[in-house]
């Protein structure tokens, strides 16, 4: 077999965050610097995987449950509202944990606000984070403080994450199930997009239900972006993209990015780990020929999700790149899909 050719990847969503930060709510900045046998991502596993960098989620899990909590229990909290000021005292850490993990690196990490210093730092050899919010929570719904939440570096906001928030309604988990599941975006989240357009910060939409997927795209002057969604023509999970939304961000130059989750690649819908690359080369070529080759990109989830034992972690990149050349995909797709659609779009949205 011939040598696997790493490429320079971009990827649109990882969780990376949550496993940084201990239950006591402290840091291990080393699991980012060592190589680690946990987890997806650290620096020397997405060097050997080309991944020079992508957006990082800050996902707000509920306040510490007591341990006597049954995992039904856990599951049904993590589906309810959070408080804002819990919401954003958990974000600012987060944010400054992340700020604090690139002081620490030793010029090796930076975070980028800009698709030029994107390109520095690729040029430079240092990995790039992009800070995203995974659900809006952190942000006050009078919006006052997302003028601050963008100084400190914010340059990427999910609406929603799978629970309601003062903004939108997510989706729910049930397999098969369609992504219109409830209301569309309050008279808040329409000023949040609006709001994002101004301020030049990307919308997210994947985990937003269909009413709200279609607010967005009837309010935002901006690409529209799902930064991990997959097809759900090939998985009907609510969490995937019907192909009449695919036809939407296509029709806005926006990206679809791959999400690496097996339950959301699956037909069956199932947490199967022995799931191949080909099912999610299948993800990439469906929404290629759908809309084409400039609206699909990478949005691993790593960290944050249960992924293919042939993928492994950030390292196994270069065997998903083989996969998708296997398919069909040339050197100049294969770009676009790893990383130029995404600086693409990145341009078309901040300023
Ligand atoms: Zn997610």
């Amino acid at each position: 077999m011939a040598a696997l050719e790493t490429m320079r990847i971009f990827d649109g969503h990882n969780d990376f965050s949550m496993r940084l930060e201990n239950a006591q709510g402290e840091a291990d900045y080393n699991l980012f610097f060592n190589r680690n046998s946990e987890g997806h991502l650290d620096l020397p596993r997405a060097k050997e995987g080309g991944l020079c960098g992508g957006l990082f989620a800050v996902f707000v899990e509920p306040p510490a449950s007591s341990e006597s909590q049954d995992d039904a229990t856990k599951r049904r909290l993590r589906m309810q509202p959070l408080q804002f000021d819990f919401a954003l005292s958990v974000t600012n850490r987060r944010i400054a944990m992340l700020q604090e993990l690139a002081a620490r690196s030793n010029d090796s990490v930076v975070i980028a606000t800009t698709v030029s210093e994107l390109e520095r730092a690729y040029s430079a050899g240092r990995f790039a984070i992009v800070l995203h919010l995974e659900g809006a929570e952190a942000v006050h719904p009078s919006l006052e403080n997302l003028e601050s939440l963008y100084g400190a570096g914010v340059r990427s906001i999910g609406l929603v994450w799978s629970r309601p928030d003062a903004f939108g309604f997510g989706v729910p988990f049930d397999f098969p199930g369609s992504p219109d599941s409830g209301p569309g975006l309050t008279d808040a989240g329409k000023e949040l997009v609006r709001a994002c357009n101004r301020l030049g910060i990307m919308v997210d939409v994947s985990h937003l239900n269909e009413k709200g997927f279609w607010d967005v795209e009837r309010l935002t002057e901006r690409p529209i972006v799902a930064t991990h969604s997959n097809a759900h023509a090939l998985c009907p999970t609510p969490r995937n993209l019907t192909d009449k939304q695919l036809d939407a961000i296509g029709a806005s130059d926006g990206i679809a990015g791959l999400n690496y989750a097996v339950q959301f690649l699956r037909r069956d819908g199932q947490k199967n780990t022995d799931t191949k690359l080909s099912v999610m080369a299948d993800h990439v070529a469906y929404i290629a020929e759908r809309i084409g080759v400039a609206h699909v990109a990478l949005g691993s989830d790593f960290d944050g999700a249960t992924i293919s034992k042939e993928l492994g972690d950030a390292s196994g990149l270069p065997k998903l790149i083989a996969e998708l050349r296997a398919r069909g995909f040339n050197r100049e797709e294969l770009e676009m899909i790893a990383w130029k659609n995404w600086l693409r779009v990145l341009a078309g949205t901040w300023r």
